[in-house]
Formats: C-alpha cells, structure tokens, sequence
C-alpha cells in the first residue's frame, strides 16, 4: 500500500491531471461526496490510498510517516522546513512569492508585513537590512493593506488577478513556487521501489511534455 497525500485545492486538480496522464491510477472525482480519503485497490501499482488535506499540513502527513509520499507547493516546504524529501519538481501550480502593496506605499519602507509565511517574510526583511512588524494571517492577505492593516503583503502571487482587484501591485518577487513530490525518509527505503516508480515516470511525463512546448 501506498499512501498519497494531496494538498486540497487548485494544486490537487492539477496533481491529479499529471498523476493521470503518466499511467498512475488515480481518483476520478476529488469532489466526490467531500471525501478525503480515496482508496483504489489492487492497482497496477497496488493498493492506492489518496489522501486530501490542507496545503499546510502535506508535509507534516508525509514527515509523521502516515502518508508515505505527498504533494506539495514549494512555498510551503520553504517555511516549515521539513524532515522530508523533495523528489521532483512537478511543474503544476506555478506562482511566485510577492512582496505587494499600495503603489502609494512603494517608496516608503516596509513596516508592517501581513502574511502565512513568518518565517520567509522575517528572513527576506532581514536580509534587505529592515526589521518589520510581521502580522501572520491563514486567508485573506490582500485585504490588509486596503483596511490599513498592514503597509506590505508578502504572498503568493499567480496571474496577479487578486493583487490587481484590490488595488496592489508587486514590489519585489521573492521566489519561483511550483508543487513538488515530496517522500517520508522511512517510506523511501521500504518502499524504494514504488517510490523510485513513481518519480521515474512522473519524470518523463514531464520530460515528454517539455518535449512537446519546444
Ligand atoms: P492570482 O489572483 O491568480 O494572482 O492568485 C492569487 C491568490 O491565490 C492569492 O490569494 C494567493 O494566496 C492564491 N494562490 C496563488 N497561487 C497559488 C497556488 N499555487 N497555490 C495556492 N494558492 C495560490
């Protein structure tokens, strides 16, 4: 048995599209009767177990060893830095982590920062020589700086749709985001086999499909 964990979502959809697409057996509907966990049995690949949770708590599933591999957005390894294993770049979810706010406020220094990434938005103003007020939130971001929560927002940002709705721009991009494979170390000796297979073919699905842009 191999047990997958999924970040809910607009990385799952895309996920599971990928999964599809290079031969693995993979759920048909995600939003089937809000289950969270998909069981297909006697696969090919044998027993499959899908599960899907929060964006956040991948890695922790994948670390604690209850799902054996996952997938996962780089911003989200990035902040919590993990006992885990990145196998592959999977291409999907491709975005970048912003610095926003009111163009009115670019060419002021950053004083308070709204953001779910703590630790990435202290280290990125410590390494620009500025110590800012960090005000953690779960959702929402952009709304802080248009009720004067915050003067910044250090986010995700994918076709800028969002920023553009609340009046923000981009000040600075911080890093490339994509969603990766991620293994438990534990489950990547027992169950090399099955884990070297799958990074194996989802990497020449993707070769193949970066053959097909050129
Ligand atoms: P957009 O309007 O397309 O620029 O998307 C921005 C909003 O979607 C922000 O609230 C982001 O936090 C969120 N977002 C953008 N890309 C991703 C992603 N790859 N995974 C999860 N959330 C995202």
């Amino acid at each position: 048995m191999l047990t997958i964990a999924l970040a809910k979502g607009r990385t799952a959809d895309a996920s599971i599209a990928l999964w599809r697409d290079a031969g693995i057996p993979a759920p048909a509907d995600l939003d089937e009767g809000r289950a969270l966990m998909f069981e297909l049995k006697s696969t090919a690949w044998g027993d499959l177990r899908y599960l899907l949770v929060k964006p956040v708590d991948v890695p922790t599933y994948v670390q604690f060893g209850v799902a054996d591999v996952g997938v996962v957005g780089k911003d989200v390894l990035m902040e919590q830095e993990r006992e885990v294993y990145e196998l592959l770049d999977l291409g999907t979810a491709q975005c970048k982590l912003c610095v926003a706010g009111h163009p009115s406020e670019q060419d002021s220094p950053a004083r308070k920062v709204a953001t779910k990434y703590p630790r990435l938005t202290d280290a990125y103003f410590r390494s620009q020589g500025r110590a800012v007020e960090i005000v953690p939130l779960s959702g929402s971001i952009e709304l802080a700086p248009v009720i004067g929560l915050t003067d910044r927002i250090f986010d995700l940002v994918q076709t800028g749709t969002t920023l553009k709705a609340h009046g923000l721009v981009v000040f600075d991009e911080v890093a490339e985001v994509s969603a990766r494979l991620i293994a438990n170390k534990s489950s990547y000796r027992t169950k090399r086999a099955l884990v070297d297979r799958l990074t194996k073919v989802l990497g020449e699905r993707l070769a193949r499909s970066e053959g097909e842009l050129v």
